[in-house]
């Protein structure tokens, strides 16, 4: 893979987002691969499709692509998106794109990740203020993304600080974090938060010590009165995919999280 952009398609153009986007979607219609099947290229949706940049011609899965300068393999800010309420609509539904996240500098890509759909929730979504009365588009309605909500693990390196990973390797980790999809969009809130508290706990943690979680998880779903037996559910999920291990009684120990 040849993580240096074609700067001479550069030519012509004067703004420097314009010059970003022509030479980020140039590179990655040459050199991205469906993280998902496997096939070797994957091709741009029609334009103006909501929330939706890529489409893979094989397994017809939808990506979208976020890029910005910067030299880091950390993804941790706020990515500006489109509209707030397409977003949610998309998200909502289940049918939304799986999101790609470059960070490139010096004309040349050096760190890409991909982040599963299952892992969009309204809470990794924040409305932007709209835009003043004095806008051109007064009224518009944008949204961010906010990376720091969405686990690490399930920020799966393509390219990490300039060396591209084995494909083969990357759809393995992409299908086996992608067995976290759920077919609701309760349940996948549910999951997430489960799994930002288990994130913030060591290797080997307790139940007693996920109970702890109970009032803050409290506040993000107060129509349900039994968190703690939506906790143990959650965990056993995360056993079942082979996330965590029970060893003894309320005892856990993470595997790869
Ligand atoms: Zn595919």
């Amino acid at each position: 893979m040849d993580l240096r952009f074609n700067t001479s398609l550069a030519e012509g153009y004067k703004s420097a987002a314009q010059i970003a986007r022509v030479l980020t979607e140039d590179w990655f219609a040459r050199n991205m691969y469906c993280p998902i099947c496997g096939e070797l290229s994957i091709k741009r949706a029609e334009p103006n499709a909501p929330v939706k940049d890529y489409i893979c011609g094989n397994c017809k899965s939808q990506y979208e692509l976020k890029s910005k300068k910067e030299n880091s393999d950390r993804y941790t800010t706020k990515v500006n998106d489109g509209v707030y309420r397409t977003m949610i609509e998309r998200i909502t539904s289940l049918d939304n794109p799986s999101f790609f996240f470059m960070h490139y500098d010096c004309y040349e890509v050096n760190n890409l990740i991909i982040v599963p759909k299952c892992f969009f929730t309204p809470n990794v979504i924040e409305k932007r203020k709209p835009l003043d009365a004095g806008a051109k588009r007064a009224g518009w309605e944008g949204c961010n993304i906010l990376l720091n909500n969405v686990p690490e693990f399930a920020k799966i390196p393509i390219i990490k600080n300039g060396i591209a990973l084995n494909p083969k390797d990357v759809c393995k980790q992409y299908n086996h974090v992608f067995s976290l999809q759920t077919n609701s969009i309760e349940s996948r809130g549910w999951l997430m938060d489960v799994l930002s508290c288990v994130e913030r706990l060591d290797e080997t943690f307790t139940l007693k010590q996920m109970y702890d979680f109970v009032n803050e998880l409290g506040v993000k779903h107060p129509n349900n009165n039994n968190i703690e037996a939506k906790i143990r559910q959650q965990l056993q999920f995360l056993r079942d995919k082979g996330f965590i291990d029970f060893t003894t009684r309320g005892n856990y120990k993470k595997i790869g999280l």
